[in-house]
């Protein structure tokens, strides 16, 4: 499928001069790395949402904050739309490019300019790899805590962007709650500051609000982040269930009595094999969920959490409980589920990544709706997730030269969303709305919250130039796709109605 993306439902982006473009960036910044032909744009092409791709008209990647603030004065003199791009890992398209608007990729900015271990936090440039940042910080005993499965690609720009979050948020919070200041250029060419090293500030939050906004209020040029002493020690319990609600309730009982474990993950039996026999992690391959419940902290609290940790397991039904007998071991539980989105990817010719939020409680009844969704598809469903924060990843697999797959798999993904939303969770957790999502954000959200998310883009970006037709939704296409805040319909799991 390739959308072409330069139509909005309520009015098509002016057409872009591109000579005169190319001419100025040229003439304004002549040691500038501009793409602007066949073969050199391809790569640029999606994001890791390849389902959805368009060649941008022009590909800019600059290395200063000045070439930036001159790029965005340009666009916004010639009104010409800017989509921002880290490493293009994202799962919503947000990164999507436009055939009338140019694609402005921050990966040269990689560079860490200043790691204080002692006040605990480090100043890093939007390209620099998420993984980076704990490694230089390792050597002084710090880490950066948000830990998307993607860290070891993903940028810290597109993670501010993003809101990451990762197996670790669940104890230690997402990317807003563990950065302190971002630098953004805004579409008028204007560098602000946003947050600051105190812990508060007055005045509006700012720093809240851009975190998550897709590229769509500015981009950001530098993130001061702030940096965790290592966990003393870590000890991971693998829980296997045979049914996959129990595992569901485990994980609310868990929680319940009192322990928030460092990461608390959910794989089902489809997950378990496919990491299996992709990583070797040591997974039970005959269970129907296993629960990663990971403790940290001193050794005596781990020690004691650990021992609590399996009387709940043990009194939720677990078949099997496992203490990961050494770091190696700790380190293979992990990977399994670290690379479980690979794994199911050698299994299926396609996969389709979803990510809804719901609350805990709503676990069981809605792997059981998604169960039935999937069979009355007749589509595959994996299920490998962050369950101690509700933050489900079901992945519909399909064969996208099937005729007819791809739109049963996107349909299917609808459905799983508006369940999360009945339930009282959220369309995204963590991957954001995107190109993907935006329709599903009419059945979230009232038309008076949308028109307020207009306003304060509005405030940023008056003419609309950063990043349009992603993330919010305009009032007119959600009366196009007719799913204005509505459910849709009776559920077909009339369990789920008490939530
Ligand atoms: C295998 C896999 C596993 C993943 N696991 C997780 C996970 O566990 N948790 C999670 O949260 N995500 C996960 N993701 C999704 C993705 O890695 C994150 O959303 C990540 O934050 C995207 O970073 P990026 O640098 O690749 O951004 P991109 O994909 O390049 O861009 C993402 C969005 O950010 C904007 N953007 C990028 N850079 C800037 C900037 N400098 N200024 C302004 N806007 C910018 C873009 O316009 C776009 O809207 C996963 C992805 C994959 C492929």
């Amino acid at each position: 499928m390739n959308i072409l993306y330069d139509e909005r439902v309520d009015g098509v982006l002016p057409r872009v001069d591109k000579t005169r473009l190319i001419a100025s960036l040229h003439e304004a910044l002549p040691g500038l790395l501009v793409l602007h032909e066949g073969e050199d744009l391809k790569p640029y092409e999606c994001d890791g949402l390849s389902a959805y791709s368009t060649t941008p008209m022009a590909v800019v990647l600059p290395d200063t904050v000045e070439q930036v603030q001159t790029i965005m004065r340009l666009c916004h003199a010639q009104n010409v739309p800017v989509v921002a791009r880290g490493a293009g890992t994202g799962l919503s398209g947000g990164a999507l490019p436009l055939e009338q608007g140019i694609l402005l990729v921050m990966a040269r900015f990689n560079k860490i300019l200043e790691l204080d271990p002692d006040a605990r936090r480090a100043r890093v440039q939007p390209g620099v790899r998420n993984l980076a940042i704990s490694q230089a910080a390792s050597p002084y005993g710090l880490y950066y805590a948000p830990d998307p499965s993607s860290q070891i690609a993903c940028s810290i720009g597109g993670n501010v962007a993003e809101n990451a979050g990762g197996v670790h948020c669940l104890k230690y919070g997402l990317t807003v709650h563990n950065i302190l200041k971002v630098d953004i250029v805004t579409i008028e060419g204007e560098r602000l500051t946003l947050g600051s090293e105190a812990l508060d500030s007055p005045g509006f939050d700012l720093l809240a609000l851009f975190t998550g906004s897709e590229g769509l209020l500015g981009v950001v040029v530098e993130v001061t982040v702030k940096l965790l002493p290592k966990p003393q020690t870590a000890k991971v319990v693998m829980a296997s269930f045979d049914n996959i609600e129990k595992a569901g309730r485990a994980v609310g009982d868990i929680i319940a009595a009192g322990i928030i474990p460092g990461g608390l993950e959910m794989m089902d039996n489809l997950s378990i094999r496919a990491a299996e026999d992709f990583i070797h992690a040591g997974y039970p391959v005959d269970a129907e969920a296993i629960l990663l419940c990971e403790l940290d902290g001193v050794e005596s609290d781990v020690h004691a959490d650990c021992d609590r940790v399996r009387q709940v397991l043990e009194k939720a039904g677990a078949t099997e409980i496992r203490l990961a007998r050494d770091e190696a071991e700790r380190q293979r539980f992990w990977a399994g589920r670290k690379n479980a989105f690979p794994a199911v990817g050698r299994i299926s010719p396609d996969y389709y990544c979803m990510d809804g939020t719901i609350p805990r409680r709503a676990l069981p009844g809605v792997l059981r709706g998604i169960e039935e969704l999937s069979r009355q598809y007749s589509l595959r469903v994996a299920n490998v997730f962050h369950a101690g924060d509700g933050n489900m990843h079901p992945l519909i697999l399909f064969d996208a030269n099937q005729p007819g797959e791809l739109e049963r798999a996107e349909e299917l993904g609808a459905k799983i969303l508006d369940l999360c939303v009945e339930v009282g969770g959220s369309i995204t957790g963590e991957h954001g709305v995107g190109r993907e999502k935006i329709n599903s954000m009419c059945t979230q959200f009232k038309p008076d919250e949308l028109t307020m998310f207009h306003a304060v883009k509005k405030a940023f970006d008056e003419k609309g130039l950063l990043n349009p037709g992603k993330n919010v939704p305009t009032l007119h296409r959600c009366a196009e796709f007719g799913g204005m805040h509505v459910h849709h319909g009776k559920l077909p799991f009339p369990e789920l109605e008490r939530f």
